[in-house]
């Protein structure tokens, strides 16, 4: 490369300053390369100091921290960069520029610059960053500004002062005692753990997967663990003929403490769970590793082009979520059934669970899926939350994607089912390196494979807001849905907690005890019938019965700590469960059994038996 003829100098100081121990192949590799160093030297006060090789180019050179990442919300991770600093490659410094909260700009870096800055990185969970005494977790967006200009080049990263005893656990590739990625947007999509976490791996169809755990070692099994990600592996990858990795890494905290939660990578997923509901059972961490897996295929590569290329700098819009994400569960549903992790009546179950969840919520009526994905960016606010503004494109997109299943079947006479459009869908986008279209690229699957007009489906229950003639959807299946309606105890009020912060009153039912005692949106719960409100408080709320007394104790928004009383009242509440029909045929039974298994009726055999149950 001429690039070190014409610079011979940075290149020598280059080689000696940083890049000594590299073996020489990498060198050139790694002179063209942005390259980061992260140090972990101060643990104790959430400190993590980057440094940033930026190599020779133009003179002004921009750098970006991203506003977001993992959550679609605008997070402004910049809020935690305490220091900026920059200097050229003999020391020199060099003046750095704000353009604006999260972008700067280095003047005289034609030579090539080494920036430093100092982060405050302490939030825990799979959707943020955190280094503590106990261990670092990093989705490198947080904490990693980008070059503008080498976006796309390569990326090398190594970890330094590291606590004695910690390991590094991360999808990316090592080379000596680095790290490299192709560009930053792969550097990023790769979740890193550091610290003292127990390790196992195994093969499975074909494939490599490493499984780390940070947690405490009394409260889970690693073989039970391992045992469940065999069976969740293989009947993805079985279901989607496909396996477009040789390694996957699965990586798991379980704290004390609130969690739960789950966040997708190409390479890679990290998990939070609660370490007593693993105590209890592996329930939730198989159907949250069965979503987060099969999103290697649906959202990392069966990708919407409005998310390609990732904006760093503002909000991405897409009308997709309700297919990536939901359809994500419906394919979740699948992948446990034919796991032999779930069976017919726990899948009917939840079915008539997420039924319920949509129909209870108004918004069911004015808001669509596609707009709910648009509207994603507003979930961090609590008003967005309520039952009349919104529905979950998660919810909305798990129905849309069985009930999208029922109609592919039905539209190709059992001949092609939703696993066929998923399938078209990674062969005619992902393996060509093509994204779709957003709703409309998931109806030309549809329709390619059903060899049937789609559009009334989309129009009516994606784009639309009709309501889904749930008995029509299932009676192919030899299933109705059953409305069924009890009167439950009703506080008059909902409070919600934002992550570990107080619990607030978000709503407060007009002309109920709770208002007439004078509860007051805004107010903050301190206590609930004599306990402090904390996470056990929902549960509290869920145990009332009708005409019990509820002592609430508040923090007035104008101040001051005051207790209420009054008598908890009633209302209906309806909730669906999906049941056989009355008369259920041999041809519904037997569609009904290709169905669960995820598969077009071709060569369905009526006498097997779907899942053996938990
Ligand atoms: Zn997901």
């Amino acid at each position: 490369m001429n690039f070190f003829l014409a610079r011979s100098r940075a290149l020598r100081w280059a080689l000696v300053a940083a890049f000594l121990v590299l073996p020489s192949t990498s060198i050139a590799q790694l002179a063209a390369s942005v390259g980061y160093t992260i140090s972990l030297a101060s643990p104790e006060q959430h400190l993590v100091e980057v440094q940033i090789i930026l190599p020779a180019g133009t003179a002004q050179r921009e750098l970006q921290l991203p506003v977001w990442n993992a959550l679609y919300q605008i997070r402004d991770f910049a809020q935690y960069v305490n220091w900026i600093r920059a200097k050229d490659r003999s020391g020199v410094p060099l003046v750095v520029g704000e353009i604006n909260k999260s972008r700067w700009v280095i003047s005289g870096a034609e030579g090539g610059a080494i920036v430093e800055y100092q982060i405050y990185v302490d939030s825990p969970g799979p959707f943020n960053a955190q280094l503590n005494t106990h261990h670092a977790f990093f989705n490198l967006a947080q904490i990693l500004m980008y070059a503008v200009d080498a976006r796309s080049a390569a990326q090398q990263v190594r970890f330094s002062h590291l606590p004695a005893g910690w390991q590094i656990a991360t999808p990316l590739t090592p080379s000596g005692d680095r790290f490299s990625a192709a560009n930053y947007d792969r550097l990023v999509d790769s979740p890193v753990e550091i610290g003292d976490f127990q390790e196992s791996d195994f093969d499975e169809s074909g494939g490599n997967f490493r499984v780390i755990v940070d947690a405490d070692s009394a409260d889970y099994e690693m073989s039970k663990i391992v045992a469940a990600l065999h069976k969740i592996v293989a009947a993805a990858t079985t279901w989607m003929n496909d396996r477009p990795f040789d390694t996957y890494m699965f990586i798991y905290h379980f704290p004390h403490g609130p969690a739960g939660g789950g966040m997708e990578h190409a390479f890679s997923t990290a998990i939070d769970l609660n370490a007593d509901s693993i105590k209890q059972s592996l329930d939730a961490l198989t159907s949250i590793t069965a979503h987060e897996f099969f999103h290697l295929w649906n959202v990392k590569r069966i990708r919407p082009q409005t998310l390609e290329p990732v904006d760093y700098t503002r909000e991405n819009y897409t009308r997709a979520l309700w297919f990536s994400e939901g359809v994500t569960s419906t394919a979740e549903g699948t992948i446990e059934l034919r796991a032999g992790l779930l069976d017919e009546k726990q899948y009917l179950y939840r079915l008539g669970e997420q039924i319920t969840e949509l129909e209870r919520r108004p918004a069911h009526r004015t808001q669509s899926a596609e707009e709910s994905s648009l509207d994603a960016w507003l979930e961090g606010n609590g008003y967005y939350r309520r039952p009349e503004r919104s529905i979950s494109y998660y919810n909305k997109g798990e129905l849309l994607g069985v009930v999208l299943d029922l109609a592919v079947r039905e539209a190709s006479h059992g001949q092609a089912s939703l696993r066929e459009v998923l399938q078209w869908m990674n062969a005619n986008y992902a393996k060509k390196g093509r994204f779709f279209n957003d709703s409309a690229g998931v109806r030309a699957a549809a329709e390619a494979v059903s060899h049937a007009d789609l559009s009334s489906f989309f129009n009516e229950f994606v784009s639309g807001t009709d309501e889904i003639p749930w008995d029509d959807c299932f009676r192919s299946v030899g299933l109705r849905v059953e409305t069924i309606s009890n009167t439950v105890a009703d506080a008059g009020f909902t409070a919600s907690r934002n992550f570990d912060g107080p619990m607030s009153v978000g709503a407060v039912t007009p002309g109920s005890e709770a208002e007439r005692a004078g509860l007051r949106v805004g107010d903050v719960i301190v206590e609930l019938q004599g306990r402090p409100a904390g996470q056990e408080s929902r549960e509290e709320l869920n145990r009332l019965n009708p005409g019990e007394t509820l002592r609430v104790k508040i923090q007035s928004r104008r101040g001051g700590n005051r207790e209420l009383r009054w008598k908890v009242g009633s209302r209906q509440e309806v909730s669906y469960e999906v049941r056989n029909l009355d008369q259920v045929t041999v041809e519904q039974r037997e569609r009904r059994l290709a169905w669960l298994k995820g598969e077009a009726q071709d060569g369905i055999d009526g006498s097997e038996s779907v899942g053996t149950g938990k």
